[in-house]
């Protein structure tokens, strides 16, 4: 039997190397996460998962908004895109006065935004960057406008050391279909090819399993585990992105963090609160596994 969220490789000749177990939680503040995202003001997805998330793993987070958003569990009824300008203030404000061990990026927005942010990452040297490239909400509303999605591939992609893209995103930035494991695979090489250390294809629209891929440009593991029947999923790419970077600045390797990222997510949406009319929050307060 399997264990969920368990690595194992996939390619002839890469090796079994499930991650080791260690522990997941440190001590309470142990490291700062910034989280660089839109803020849903209903708490279930953007920043208020992410805060939620960050101190879910025991960290301290800080919150950079680039896009106010009026939206709920139902849908996203309006956006409101902060002037890049401002999104760019508010990054150098908190990096010259706070240290962070790792970064998660979300909802940008505008093409101007995408491309502030890539400039920063490199300009002020933020590490662990863990780049959730969010195109649409689950409702089918844009979270970035179409000419980001150039910007997002040519200026935001290569800073990143790992990205989350879902099986939609994935298609979206590769102009591939992406609807199966063999594809989600062959996905995942291509965007290796635009820059990331690290990609992580979600499979969470798979009928069946959760199955995702990790690459790394040399060798692919999956990680499946069953799907939670039910489960809340409002909010779970963000949530998700967010405990990668959270188990990162505690020390996991990148497999380790994916497998541990992908429990913590599993459990919470399976335990997700009944809120709202519509596809409702995780609960994020479960402790991580
Ligand atoms: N709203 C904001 C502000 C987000 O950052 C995201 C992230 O993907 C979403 C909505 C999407 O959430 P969902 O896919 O659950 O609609």
């Amino acid at each position: 039997m399997r264990t969920p969220g368990a690595a194992r490789p996939i390619d002839a000749g890469a090796e079994a190397t499930p991650p080791a177990a260690r522990p997941v939680l440190g001590p309470a503040m142990e490291h700062s996460v910034l989280a660089i995202a839109g803020l849903d003001p209903s708490g279930g997805a953007g920043l208020a998962a992410d805060l939620k998330t960050i101190s879910s793993f025991r960290h301290y987070g800080a919150a950079v908004a680039t896009s106010i958003t009026a939206q709920n569990t139902v849908g996203v009824q309006a956006i409101y895109d902060l002037p890049m300008e401002f999104v760019a203030g508010q990054i150098e404000s908190v990096v010259s006065d706070m240290e962070f061990r790792a970064v998660k990026i979300g909802m940008l927005g505008t093409a101007r935004t995408v491309s502030i942010v890539a400039s920063l990452i490199e300009s002020l040297g933020l590490r662990q960057v863990v780049v959730d490239p969010v195109i649409r909400s689950t409702s089918g509303t844009p979270l970035l406008e179409k000419k980001g999605i150039p910007v997002l591939k040519e200026r935001l992609l290569p800073c990143a050391d790992v990205i989350t893209p879902n099986m939609e995103e994935a298609s979206i930035l590769t102009g591939m279909g992406v609807a199966d494991l063999p594809s989600m695979k062959e996905a995942a090489r291509a965007l290796h090819a635009m820059g990331p250390r690290y990609v992580v294809v979600t499979g969470g629209h798979l009928s069946g399993r959760a199955i995702d891929v990790l690459y790394d440009g040399d060798r692919m593991a999956i990680f499946d585990s069953s799907r939670i029947a039910g489960g809340n999923t409002h909010g779970i790419g963000c949530t998700f992105s967010t405990a990668i970077a959270c188990l990162l600045a505690h020390g996991a390797t990148v497999a380790e963090a994916v497998d541990g990222a992908k429990r913590y997510v599993s459990r919470a949406a399976a335990g997700g609160p009944k809120i709202g009319k519509g596809s409702g929050p995780l609960n994020h307060l479960i402790p991580p596994s």
